[in-house]
This record gives structure tokens, C-alpha cells and sequence, in this order.
């Protein structure tokens, strides 16, 4: 894309309502706009970004057998009213009604569609297990919404849910998302530790909440210090047997780590005072356990081996995937700007041409431009060099190519990482090899 044709509104001034890093990075780099309280505009970086961490979350969530699907916003009360939670939920939910006066809502998460499409479907055991996912704007009336996107109204989640025909399938069902979550994670590049969590209004004993940790996160936590360094990915797991997830599980979950409202003051005695470490956390993701209460509540059933009817188990599984942008950037930015993981950027590369309309420089840019006009980020406004420079660094592309009179001349490069702010001179070619677009 090139910079003069590019919608990328970036601000010079530091928004006023915005109290936290990643909510005044996202705003000035022109990733979102406020439309109304909670509520964003995603303008095309930002988007980019979203479109990223929806397309790894996807990609991961598949792997592991889990089919996508996609509900409408749009719910009828009627479902909710045969879980018992229309009422229950309160002022949280937008209520709405329709010209016949019928009574909707929008969606703040999918358990009675979901289990109402499946009821409607599945009649055996044999069809078990089964788990499926959508990806979709939610709304919730929060008291405060505040922090940008990562505290809006309306929101993108990936939900997944898992339907098994028995306890012990229910177990590797939630083992199996865990595994995915944490691929999900580390292919984001960002670290988010699972913590036993509460399992709220939903009810259920096996929860998770995988928290990024920031000091401006929302919810307190304790952990040992050793899961500052575990890479739960480094020995396969086979998901489809329940033994190595079983010993997955246990290598993932034998540390000490919990949020506030779990937080267990004898069993944080245990830890050694040395490995004791307490924070704040940003919740972006969270899966749980919560066995027929939905498939009871809501009238589900399946035959079972000795055709006796059975309700099936449930999990749910939540991605915040509009939130994690905020958290990504809260995790990864220095006073510059945003510094994104390769795999989220919105574009892999900004090239920067200090002296437009120069020959060279013009020439050496569109043959960079011209190997990947998807990817690559051309600035190429008729703006001073510390412009393009800051405009860049709060952008947080991975990589700066800098194209100047003086090298230029010579068919040389300078490459900008921006992580770590190396730079080095090189050929084009060695240049575009160094950041993986040759
Ligand atoms: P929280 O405790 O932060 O309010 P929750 O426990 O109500 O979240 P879940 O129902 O578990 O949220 O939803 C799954 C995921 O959706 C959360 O882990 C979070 O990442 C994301 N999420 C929830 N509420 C919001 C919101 N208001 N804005 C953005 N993302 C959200
Ligand atoms: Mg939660």
C-alpha cells in the first residue's frame, strides 16, 4: 500500500480520554476510531491487525477438529428463556424487539443457540464429540466501558463450544482447547499464562483464564516465577489421545497460578517465597467445563450405546480477539510506539523514501515496493525524514527499509529492526532476503 493512497489517519497530539498505553497508540496510529461509547470503528491498519489474530485463531482452532461456524448477532429471547438466563442476566444484555414486538437481544455470548442448533441435529452418541466455533461481534452493556477496545460494548469473540458423550471425553475436550489456546498465544507472540479461574455465573469446576501479564491489567494475579520461562509447546502432543494430553495438561497446570477470585492463600504458602510473583493481568482468553447445564436446562438429548437418552457434557471457550489487539501493543510498545509481533503486523514492512522524486531513491523503492505491494507499507508522501521516521515507529511495522540519496546511489539499503532498533546496510536483494519477502 502506498502511503498516499492509504487511509491512515495518524495523530500528532496524545488523546486526552485515553488513559493507557496500547488505547493511546491505537488511537494515534489510526487503528480505530471511537464511534460512541465502547463502540470502535476498525479503519484499515487496524483491521489488518484484527484480520491477523483472526486468521491465527482460525488456523489453530481447526487443528485441533473444531469446525467453524457462523451465528447471527441477532438472538431471539425465546432461547434464553428456556436456559433460564434471559431473566438472570441483567442490565449487561441489550434488549430489543422487533416490529411484532417480539423480544431480541444481542448476543453477549452463543451457549443456547449453539446447544439449540446441535439439539436440533445430533440424536446418537456416535456422533460425539464434537466441537464447533464462530468468530463474531458480541455486545455488552459494561458499567465502564473504558481502555479502548480492550473494555468495549461491542466486541469480536471467538467461541468455541465442545460437546461430548461423557465426562472423561469432556476432559480431553477442554485438555485439547487448552493446547490450542496456547498455540494460539505463542503464534500471536504474545505471552498469555493459564490461571485457574472462577467460572462466574456460568457455573461448572474446570476453568482457565490465560492472562497477559501488564501492569495495567484489570484482574490481580499470583503465579510462580517458573512459568515466566515454561514452553509447554516444546514436547508434541497428539490431541487425539487423551493420555498425552493428559500429560500435557499436567506439565501446563502443576505450577501455582490464579487470579484474584481463585487466589488460595494455603496453597500460595507452598510456593517458595523467592518464586512468589504478584501482578496484574489482561484476561484474553478463557475455556470452560460446565458438564449438561445447558443440555439439562434446555431439553438436549442423545441416545446413548443402550439407546437410553443422555444430556451431552459442555465446554466453553472464549477468545477476546478485539481485545487482544489492546494487549499485544500493552505488552509490546516502548515510548515510540507499537512494536508488533511479525505474525499480526499489518504490514510487514514500511519503506521509507527520504528524498522523493530523487531517481534513485524513486527507482530503488518501487522495485522494493513491486516484490510484495501487499505486505509492504510505501511511504512515499513528500514529508521531512523525522516525519517518516516517527510516523513509522508508531506504527510498529517489524521492519523499516530506509532508502536515502547516498546509498540509494549505490543500490544500498538501510534496514530498521524495529524490536530491537538494529540496523544494518545492505544490498537490496539482501535486504528484502532479511526480511523474508525476497
Ligand atoms: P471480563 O472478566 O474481562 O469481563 P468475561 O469473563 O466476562 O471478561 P468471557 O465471557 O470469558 O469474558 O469472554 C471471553 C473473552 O472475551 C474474555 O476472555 C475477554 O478476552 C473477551 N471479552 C470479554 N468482555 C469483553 C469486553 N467487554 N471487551 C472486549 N473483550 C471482552
Ligand atoms: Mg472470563
Amino acid at each position: 500500500m502506498r502511503l498516499t493512497k492509504a487511509f491512515q489517519p495518524t495523530l500528532k497530539e496524545v488523546p486526552a480520554e485515553a488513559q493507557i498505553a496500547s488505547h493511546r497508540l491505537m488511537l494515534r496510529a489510526g487503528l480505530v476510531r471511537q464511534t460512541s461509547s465502547g463502540i470502535y470503528a476498525w479503519l484499515p491498519a487496524g483491521l489488518r491487525v484484527l484480520r491477523n489474530i483472526e486468521q491465527i485463531v482460525r488456523e489453530e482452532q481447526d487443528a485441533i477438529g473444531a469446525q467453524e461456524v457462523l451465528m447471527p448477532t441477532l438472538q431471539s429471547a425465546e432461547l434464553w428463556r428456556r436456559s433460564g438466563r434471559y431473566d438472570a442476566y441483567g442490565p449487561e444484555m441489550l434488549r430489543i424487539q422487533d416490529r411484532h414486538g417480539r423480544d431480541l437481544l444481542y448476543g453477549p455470548t452463543n451457549e443456547e443457540m449453539i446447544t439449540d442448533i446441535f439439539g436440533s441435529s445430533v440424536k446418537s452418541y456416535k456422533e460425539l464429540p464434537k466441537a464447533l466455533y464462530h468468530i463474531q461481534w458480541k455486545f455488552r452493556d459494561e458499567v465502564r466501558p473504558r481502555f479502548g477496545v480492550m473494555r468495549g460494548r461491542e466486541f469480536l469473540m471467538k467461541d468455541a463450544y465442545s460437546f461430548d458423550a461423557s465426562y472423561e471425553g469432556a476432559v480431553a475436550s477442554y485438555r485439547r482447547m487448552m493446547l490450542s489456546y496456547l498455540r494460539i498465544f505463542q503464534r500471536l507472540g504474545v505471552r498469555a499464562v493459564p490461571m485457574v479461574a472462577d467460572t462466574g455465573p456460568i457455573g461448572g469446576d474446570l476453568s482457565h483464564e490465560f492472562l497477559v501479564l501488564a501492569p495495567t491489567g484489570e484482574s490481580g494475579v499470583f503465579f510462580d516465577a517458573a512459568l515466566e520461562e515454561q514452553d509447554w509447546l516444546s514436547r508434541p502432543v497428539d490431541c487425539d489421545d487423551a493420555e498425552s494430553l493428559a500429560t500435557f495438561f499436567s506439565t501446563v497446570t502443576d505450577h501455582y497460578a490464579a487470579t484474584d477470585e481463585k487466589h488460595d492463600e494455603a496453597e500460595w504458602a507452598k510456593v517458595p517465597d523467592e518464586r512468589k510473583r504478584e501482578g496484574r493481568g489482561i484476561e484474553v482468553g478463557h475455556i470452560f467445563y460446565f458438564g449438561t447445564k445447558y443440555t439439562a436446562s434446555m431439553g438436549i438429548e442423545v441416545s446413548g450405546p443402550d439407546g437410553a437418552p443422555f444430556h451431552p457434557h459442555m465446554g466453553s471457550y472464549g477468545v477476546g480477539v478485539s481485545r487482544l489487539v489492546g494487549a499485544i501493543i500493552e505488552a509490546s510498545h516502548d515510548d515510540a510506539g507499537i512494536i508488533w509481533p511479525a505474525s499480526v503486523a499489518p504490514y510487514r514492512a514500511a519503506i521509507l523514501n527520504l528524498r522523493q522524486g530523487d531517481e534513485a531513491c524513486d527507482a530503488i523503492c518501487d522495485r522494493i515496493y513491486g516484490t510484495d505491494p501487499e505486505n509492504m507499507l510505501y511511504d512515499d508522501r513528500s514529508e521531512r525524514a523525522g516525519v517518516k521516521f516517527n510516523d513509522a515507529d508508531l506504527m510498529g511495522h517489524p521492519w523499516q527499509i530506509i532508502v536515502g540519496p547516498r546509498g540509494a546511489k549505490e543500490g544500498k539499503v538501510e534496514l530498521k529492526q524495529r524490536a530491537t532498533g538494529e540496523r544494518f546496510e545492505l544490498s537490496v536483494e539482501d535486504a528484502l532476503a532479511k526480511i523474508g519477502a525476497a
